[in-house]
């Protein structure tokens, strides 16, 4: 079911862009057989749970893709390849400075909220410039592109506006981040389809691979 789950989604992405597993709620037995069967990235969305697990996992690149608080920033340090979750200049202040304590550049993305949902974390767009701008001064940070959740829908062309918003506002700002600003983070499940035809390099799909998550547990 997993290989046939992958293989179905890989189809669908057709090498257009980058997937990233997102297993969050799923053991490591399950996470290393996905890695087995070809899968090189894989997303956490909360700390505790992936520090938990991270021993057990087979090598695969890791990116964290929840909300951050800055007290847990320490314990990613070295752990996690690409932080996707940035959504203010506090957050990557603390960032930095662990990364400076570790010895590392840790890299980002800044996660925005166009939509300006109360119900999710991210920039918003009027305030994109000025966090970038004070982030990419940051000298243990690199900024890598941008992240973005979509609301919620049945129908995947509702977001598709969005996406493209996304778009328009990662290609405005690349030209002052330079050659490593390459990553645009948008697509999950329900809707990555239309997240790479309006340009994601990174899609986070979970469900499609894992099924549906047990919240319970
Ligand atoms: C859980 C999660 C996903 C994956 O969602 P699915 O609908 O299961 O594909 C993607 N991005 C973020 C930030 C998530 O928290």
């Amino acid at each position: 079911m997993l290989q046939d789950n992958l293989r179905a989604v890989n189809e669908k992405i057709g090498g257009r862009a980058r997937l990233v597993a997102v297993s969050k709620f799923n053991p490591p037995e399950i996470i290393n057989e996905a890695i087995e069967l070809g899968v090189t990235d894989i997303g956490e969305s909360r700390v505790q749970e992936l520090l938990e697990k991270y021993d057990a996992l087979k090598p695969v690149r890791i990116h964290f893709i929840g909300h951050l608080q800055t007290n847990k920033v320490k314990a990613l340090m070295g752990k996690v390849d690409l932080i996707q979750s940035v959504d203010s200049v506090h957050l990557a202040e603390c960032i930095d400075k662990r990364a400076e304590e570790a010895g590392i550049v840790q890299d980002i993305l800044l996660q925005i909220n166009i939509t300006r949902e109360e119900s999710k974390f991210g920039i918003f767009k009027e305030d994109v410039d000025e966090v970038a701008e004070r982030v990419h001064q940051m000298k243990n940070i690199r900024v890598r592109g941008l992240m973005y959740i979509a609301p919620e829908t049945d129908d995947p062309e509702n977001v598709r506006p969005y996406f493209r918003q996304m778009k328009d506002i990662f290609d405005r700002l690349a030209p002052s981040f330079g050659k490593d600003f390459d990553i645009l983070s948008m697509g999950m499940s329900s809707d990555y389809g239309v997240a790479i035809e309006e340009g994601a390099t990174h899609v986070r799909v979970g469900t499609a691979i894992f099924g549906a998550r047990d919240y319970s547990k």
